[in-house]
């Protein structure tokens, strides 16, 4: 083994192996003494030698102990770049991603993407020079389908593996296999939670490593009463703190961006109007994963400083300010300030940070005294039976709960305002689900086809997924052409597997070359993979709805996408104009990037980039009969009852009132299923029935079709279909008898 026989000398000897310099900024030094103190830094020896004598280690301690920032670092100083391999460290999230490797080049004072650097969906941050890479463990395990024995790392580190994200159970999976194979390869599993039993039988008795962080007690307080409306106790328990309890930041949390950009600006607005004469300054911190990371990064900015005010001064400054306007006065009140100088009093600043679960563990916040917790996060759920995968606003489980009461006694004690009863959390399901149980695993599966475990029921799965949801993602593939009938992968599936997309769009894009308009579908699967770019100021509601229905097309939603991003591209992509069109400038930025990817993908395995005029009458259509090859599964049509059906699940629809589509078509594809109170679909395009049955007719097969009016209606086509190929072949047959 290349790693015992490790002499720590050759590096600090040899300069050119190490990214080690002479000299620090300031700032290195200043970091290095943080770092020092976390108490992770007490077990730097310890964590190296297990690490060096076992192939596999467990590690959980608590969040902010520093096991996300500095086990990479502690690596490097063990030597394991030395061999010319990395060392990656997987996050369930971008953000955490993002965020950690920002850090550690700050730690290391050397330049983001280049020794330290990231990998996330359609963004590499790293270079030749990179021996720590921080990607999502969605990325890693795209590179095992390309290299399947993860060559270039020496170390994988399985970061928040207590999160049971769907990739990161497939690659503990894989990685189990792995060790076998290659010998020098370390595998470090690490964890909020103590939780580690079920790791350490999945490893086969690996040793476990418990780090105590320093936790400071934490008060919970509970609602008396089930409160009715969450969102709205969470803003008053949060005013209630600013005014009344002692110094420290708040964190509240909440489900997503929409709720958490309305908390800002409820929030602000109270802040404003209290602040000086009963609170000091709140400063009002949003964070979640569509922010950009400057934006995210200043959640780590110190608190506002306290307000110091003489006692009565507050009235006396207003006045103060008042004569001076009229000119008048000036020293008179200046006077009466100096008399009561010695009744101050401070009125505390602080910061309010509203996050999503994203602050629960994977980002730690220094100066949290205060948690709100309202006890609801976004949570996927999966319905096998008509594929569907939704996020809902679910109530969080036992552990996360207790992980963020957590989050209020980092620095000293604090307190947790569970916005819910005590019996409300007594009821709290105890753990999440992983994310294996309630997922579409069509991509997954694809991804382990491609990884040749071919054998996908019997794979070592830590919690096998429910076989229908196994069967179900096998019966998708099939449909759209990645496996046959033995379920192996085809050339298609082989050729789908290579883009980072769900398989319906990637079956798509494929496809669009052969219908002319591969540089229309390329922008299409970019602005499909992007956060939406309408922008609605709650203020401008109708000026933007305005705005944006000029870009709109009566096909529906994918083409108005289409011509917004061509919009802004003939404007050469264009901020301000962005702007004045309330769209989102970074959704459209990041669409651009992506289609670039996108195109070099195409590009890479053979196809051209096709396209139809403009001024050609099937330009639309040929657009349209493309989504059909991607969305077949997708599909609702219009009863006479006037309702939305979606085809073969007889499910009830409404299109979301969000749509573009002026009238009700027969047929409509769409790319999202959502459930609320309602079941809507959203983003939504007219289509004709006859595309179907051209294009999808193993799907729209009538010997297995479920009874109804669909079923009746796709007769209909089938026969006008039969009846034209056959006047075709009769004129022909005549034209045959003219020309004889
Ligand atoms: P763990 O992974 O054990 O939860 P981390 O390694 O993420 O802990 O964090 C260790 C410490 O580094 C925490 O105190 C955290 O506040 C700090 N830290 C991490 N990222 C940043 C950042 N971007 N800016 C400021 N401090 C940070
Ligand atoms: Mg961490």
């Amino acid at each position: 083994n290349q790693f015992n026989k490790f002499n720590p000398n050759t590096f600090i000897q040899n300069p050119n192996l190490s990214f080690k310099r002479k000299t620090y900024s300031a700032r290195y030094y200043e970091l290095k003494k943080k770092r020092e103190n976390l108490p992770i830094f007490a077990h730097k020896e310890e964590i190296l030698q297990k690490i060096k004598e076992n192939k596999v280690i467990i590690l959980c301690g608590e969040t902010g102990c520093g096991k996300t920032t500095q086990v990479p670092q502690f690596l490097i100083d063990g030597g394991y770049h030395l061999t010319g391999k990395q060392i990656a460290c997987t996050q369930p999230r971008r953000v955490a991603a993002l965020n950690v490797a920002n850090r550690v080049s700050q730690e290391m004072d050397v330049v983001l993407g280049e020794e330290v650097g990231y990998t996330i969906r359609f963004e590499d941050k790293t270079s030749s020079k990179t021996i720590i890479r921080y990607l999502t463990d969605g990325m890693l395990l795209r590179e095992a389908m390309f290299d399947h024995s993860l060559s270039k790392y020496s170390v994988i580190i399985i970061d928040e593996a207590h999160e049971r994200t769907l990739s990161t159970d497939i690659l503990l999976g894989l990685l189990k296999q792995l060790i076998n194979k290659r010998q020098d390869l370390k595998i470090i599993i690490m964890s909020a939670t103590l939780e580690s039993e079920k790791f350490k039988q999945f490893f086969i008795d690996p040793p476990v490593l418990e780090i105590s962080g320093r936790m400071f007690p934490v008060e919970i307080l509970y609602s008396q009463v089930p409160e009715e409306d969450y969102f709205e106790s969470a803003i008053r328990t949060v005013m209630q703190i600013h005014i009344y309890e002692q110094p420290g930041d708040i964190l509240l949390f909440l489900t997503g961006e929409e709720e958490i950009e309305e908390a800002c600006k409820r929030i602000k607005k109270n802040a404003s109007q209290l602040q000086g004469d009963l609170c000091g300054k709140l400063r009002v911190l949003p964070l979640y994963s569509a922010l950009p990371p400057d934006v995210q990064q200043k959640v780590f900015d110190d608190p506002p400083n306290h307000i110091r005010i003489q006692h009565n001064t507050k009235r006396e400054i207003l006045s103060h300010e008042k004569t001076r306007n009229l000119g008048e006065k000036v020293e008179q009140k200046e006077e009466k300030e100096k008399s009561n100088e010695d009744e101050e009093k401070i009125l505390y600043s602080r910061k309010v940070v509203i996050a999503t679960n994203i602050a629960e563990t994977s980002i730690t916040i220094d100066g949290i005294v205060y948690v709100v917790d309202p006890g609801f996060s976004k949570q996927k759920v999966y319905n096998p039976r008509n594929r569907v995968e939704s996020l809902l606003i679910t109530p969080i489980s036992k552990a996360s709960a207790n992980q963020r009461t957590g989050r209020a006694g980092r620095t000293k004690p604090g307190k947790c305002y569970r916005i819910y009863t005590k019996q409300g959390y007594e009821e709290l399901q105890d753990q999440n689900n992983p994310e294996i149980l309630c997922s579409n695993l069509s991509s997954v599966v694809l991804t382990l086809l491609k990884l040749q475990v071919e054998d996908l029921v019997h794979f070592d799965y830590m919690d096998p997924p429910p076989p229908e949801t196994l069967m179900r993602a096998l019966e998708s593939l099939n449909y759209l052409g990645a496996l046959d009938s033995d379920g192996k992968l085809t050339s298609l599936g082989n050729l789908m597997s290579e883009y980072p997309l769900d398989p319906t769009l990637s079956k798509m894009v494929i496809a669009s070359s052969r219908h002319n308009c591969a540089r229309e579908i390329l922008s299409l699967a970019a602005m499909l993979s992007v956060p939406s770019p309408f922008f609605c100021p709650k203020e401008k509601t109708q000026q933007a709805n305005d705005t944006h229905f000029e870009f709109h097309h009566e096909s529906g939603d994918h083409i108005t996408l289409l011509n917004i991003f061509h919009e802004w591209k003939s404007r050469n992509s264009n901020t301000d104009w962005a702007y004045d069109s309330y769209l989102n400038f970074r959704s459209l930025k990041n669409a651009e990037n992506i289609r670039k990817q996108l195109s070099d993908i195409m590009i890479r395995q053979n196809f051209k980039i096709t396209h139809t005029s403009i001024h050609h009458p099937d330009y639309y259509k040929n657009i349209q009969k493309c989504l059909v090859e991607g969305f077949f599964m997708q599909v609702a049509h219009l009863e006479s009852s006037g309702k939305y059906m979606i085809i073969k699940d007889k499910q009830p629809v409404e299109i979301h009132p969000s749509s573009f589509l002026q009238e009700k078509p027969n047929w409509v594809l769409y790319n999202e299923f959502i459930l609320t109170s309602k079941n809507y679909i959203r983003t939504c395009t007219k289509i004709e029935g006859e595309w179907l049955i051209e294009i999808a007719s193993h799907y729209y097969d009538l010997s297995n079709f479920p009874k109804g009016s669909v079923k009746r209606e796709l007769e209909k086509l089938y026969l006008r279909k039969a009846f034209r190929n056959k006047s075709f072949i009769s004129s022909n047959q005549n034209q045959n008898q003219n020309q004889n």
